[in-house]
């Protein structure tokens, strides 16, 4: 792929917002990432069609982000095209238990609106900062919820354009992993089936939650989350990470949080290397103190 490409997806298409040489530390939770060669930014369902559409006549494979909470990205400028969904690609729809989002919404909004049409079960997502595709592709979860426990069926766009819709089996979530992490899908939506409860109870659950995140999470540093998986053996890794004598281990500006182990926050100007080093040396150590092999849970775009 080269720059070349560019006028061409220009002019394919217009009207839809693309940003040049856009820097990828503006969209990433960690504040890290260089220049890719053109972010697009649909502000409806047709346009995010449109510019897949358009980028697959032109042979590009696009990376497709939502919120970028979960994202390592290389400090590198990169000859790479960007979609990300905006929040305008946030309808959500209830009826009866059923609610259905749109990809780009933010999982806090899902929260909330299933928490107002008094419906039980979202709780859990309302403090994963990123967006409802996301969600699915990374299949996120906390306090013992995730989403393919919820979701009943996600719309997809395939690679040959056509929109189709997947079963939750279909879509072969497991721990922190889905389909669509193997498969060139893109996410469209999503459609959860959840519970009738007591809105006062559904409120305070996610209160709870909230306030067991401030108490225990790295919330005021830039941070991508969790860095690493939870092991098979089922011990946490902060506590293997705390455990290997790495609470506060530093490079550069990235260090292991003194406040949560299992999570890389950016202390200030903490580079993509900076981050690799942290977690090549977390790895190694654990595994040289406990024998657990960690496996990175942030997906690093390099
Ligand atoms: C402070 C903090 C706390 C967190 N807590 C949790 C937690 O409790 N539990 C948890 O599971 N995670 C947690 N995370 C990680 C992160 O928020 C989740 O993984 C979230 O689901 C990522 O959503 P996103 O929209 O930011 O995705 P991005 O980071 O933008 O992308 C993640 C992956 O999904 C793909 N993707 C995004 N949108 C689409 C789409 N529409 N179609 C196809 N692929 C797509 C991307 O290509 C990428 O591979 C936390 C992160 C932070 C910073």
């Amino acid at each position: 792929m080269t720059s070349n490409i560019l006028p061409h997806l220009k002019t394919a298409l217009a009207g839809i917002e693309l940003r040049e040489n856009e820097p990828m530390r503006e969209h990433t939770s960690f504040k890290i990432g260089g220049a890719v060669a053109a972010m697009v930014l649909p502000r409806s369902e047709s346009e995010f069609i449109r510019a897949l559409a358009a980028m697959r006549g032109l042979e590009i494979a696009p990376l497709v982000i939502g919120r970028g909470t979960n994202l390592l990205v290389s400090d590198a400028p990169r000859d790479v095209y960007v979609i990300k969904t905006t929040p305008e690609l946030s309808a959500v729809t209830v009826d009866g238990n059923a609610l259905t989002s749109a990809c780009g919404a933010p999982l806090s909004l899902v929260a909330t609106a299933a928490r107002d049409a008094s419906l039980a079960g979202f709780e859990f997502a309302h403090g994963i900062p990123g967006t409802v595709g996301g969600a699915a592709y990374m299949n996120a979860g906390a306090y013992g919820g995730e989403i393919g426990a919820v979701a009943t069926s996600i719309r997809a766009l395939t690679v040959g354009g056509e929109v189709c819709e997947l079963s939750a089996s279909e879509c072969d979530f497991s721990y922190r992993h889905s389909a669509f992490q193997n498969a060139e899908l893109v996410i469209l939506g999503a459609t959860f089936k959840l519970k009738r409860g007591d809105r006062d109870e559904i409120a305070e659950t996610m209160r709870d939650y909230a306030e067991r995140r401030r108490s225990s999470q790295p919330l005021d540093l830039p941070s991508a989350g969790s860095a690493f998986k939870r092991p098979e053996t089922g011990v946490y890794a902060a506590k293997l990470i705390d455990e290997s004598g790495l609470r506060g281990f530093r490079v550069g500006g990235a260090a292991v949080s003194e406040k949560h182990t299992g999570f890389v926050v950016n202390l200030g100007g903490a580079t993509y290397d900076d981050v690799r080093r942290v977690l090549d040396h977390v790895r190694d150590t654990v595994y040289k103190h406990t024998g657990v092999q960690l496996v990175p849970e942030i997906k690093i775009i390099e």
